[in-house]
């Protein structure tokens, strides 16, 4: 977020739109718009990219200025020095110092970084300024046998996308995984029924952080059969809605409808056992009554804003501060993705009338793979599985 308004400088500005959904673009101090940054930043529109990719880029565009470099003639080098100074691992000097005061990026945000940077560059260059640079952004590498093993049809691969800007890859044995126990450890120190819900639905439906706090209630079918009539068990359609009002957006976007105050579509997850429990434990004992008109599954339980829906950045904060209670160290919500990927390796807990689908198994070539074991079902609904097993 934009810490109140830094006069000379640029800066990204919110446009609010429609329905709550919100832009963002670069502008000069004097409120004119940076029309490099924003022809970049629309083809983001509506993706939660182009809020993270705005401010990676901002200060990349701030320090051209101090550096008095025009677009048309910054070069692979000069960008290596300011990732350099951003934080990477960049030999020889990068000038004077960038970004004083605050944290060098880490390893994520450098990605992000590379990622943002050659983007905006090679669509420069699409634009036809600095071909050179966008071309040399834009070369190829040779695949490996992990990347071969890894990909769709890597056999026949040739060639691989490179980021000469982007941090060297670690390779790691094993994805980021929760610590053993780590479900049970949590469900103990959570003080919240809503707390051992967010525990609960992470473990057992492998959702993102953001889905999960994108929820309606109408988006929950807990109950055999219900009316959309697309699974038999119990299940939830995770739905991406720009407009909720914690901002919290489900990253998948399957086409999703409501008809008669019936949800159909989205990206289809099975419930648990445990799930449902939690639900109702929450529902009855902690969801504000009368309902707080925002239909949404987790909401604020004190303070001002008590009944208002849950920030995703709330629930990350509770999940870090009960694995910090729970002496497991930081708990992020992404972990539970890997443990849900262990425990369901694709096979388990299918539903009849599925046909066995293909999950991407990946541990041990350092990425983890696709996590979610997807299937097309007869009907052509797609369905993610989370079925707690075992
Ligand atoms: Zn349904």
């Amino acid at each position: 977020m934009a810490r109140g308004l830094v006069v000379g400088d640029l800066r990204v500005q919110v446009l609010e739109r429609a329905g709550a959904c919100r832009s963002f673009t670069v502008v000069w101090p004097g409120g004119a718009v940076h029309e490099a940054a924003d022809g970049f930043l629309r083809t983001y529109e509506g993706s939660g990219t182009q809020r993270t990719y705005a401010f990676l880029l901002v200060d990349h565009l701030r320090w051209l200025e101090r550096e008095a470099l025009a677009l048309d003639r910054v070069g692979l080098r000069d960008l290596q020095r300011y990732m350099g100074l951003a934080g990477a691992k960049v030999a020889g000097p990068h000038g004077e110092p960038w970004r004083n005061g605050k944290r060098p990026y880490g390893r994520s945000a450098l990605q992000a970084a590379a990622a943002c940077l050659k983007g905006f560059y090679v669509h420069q260059a699409s634009l036809g300024v600095n071909r050179e640079l966008g071309e040399q952004l834009s070369r190829t590498r040779l695949p490996t046998r992990a990347d071969r093993r890894r990909a769709f049809l890597g056999h026949v691969s040739r060639e691989l996308p490179a980021n000469p800007l982007a941090p060297p890859p670690v390779r790691r044995r094993h994805p980021k995984m929760l610590p053993e126990g780590a479900r049970d450890r949590l469900l103990a120190v959570a003080s919240t029924a809503r707390d051992r819900l967010v525990v609960t639905w992470l473990s057992d439906g492998g959702f993102r952080i953001g889905e999960l706090c994108g929820l309606h209630l109408a988006d929950l079918h807990l109950r055999e059969d219900a009316s959309c009539g697309e699974c038999r068990v119990a299940h939830v359609h995770v739905c991406h809605r720009a407009g909720n009002p914690n901002r919290a957006a489900a990253k998948t976007k399957p086409e999703w409808s409501m008809e008669g105050g019936v949800i159909r579509g989205g990206l289809i997850k099975r419930a648990s056992p445990a799930m449902v429990h939690t639900y109702f434990e929450y529902l009855t004992g902690e969801y504000p009554r009368p309902g707080p008109g925002h239909g949404m599954l987790l909401v604020q339980l004190a303070g001002p804003g008590s009944g208002q829906p849950w920030a995703a950045d709330a629930a990350r904060g509770m999940l870090r501060r009960a694995g910090q209670r729970a002496g497991l160290g930081r708990i992020r919500p992404h972990a539970f993705r890997h443990i849900l990927h262990d425990r369901c390796p694709g096979r388990l807990g299918r539903e009849p009338g599925h046909r066995p689908g293909r999950g991407r198994v990946g541990v041990g070539d350092g990425r983890g793979g696709d996590l979610r074991p997807r299937r097309r079902a007869r009907s052509g609904v797609r369905c993610g599985a989370a079925t707690r097993v075992g």
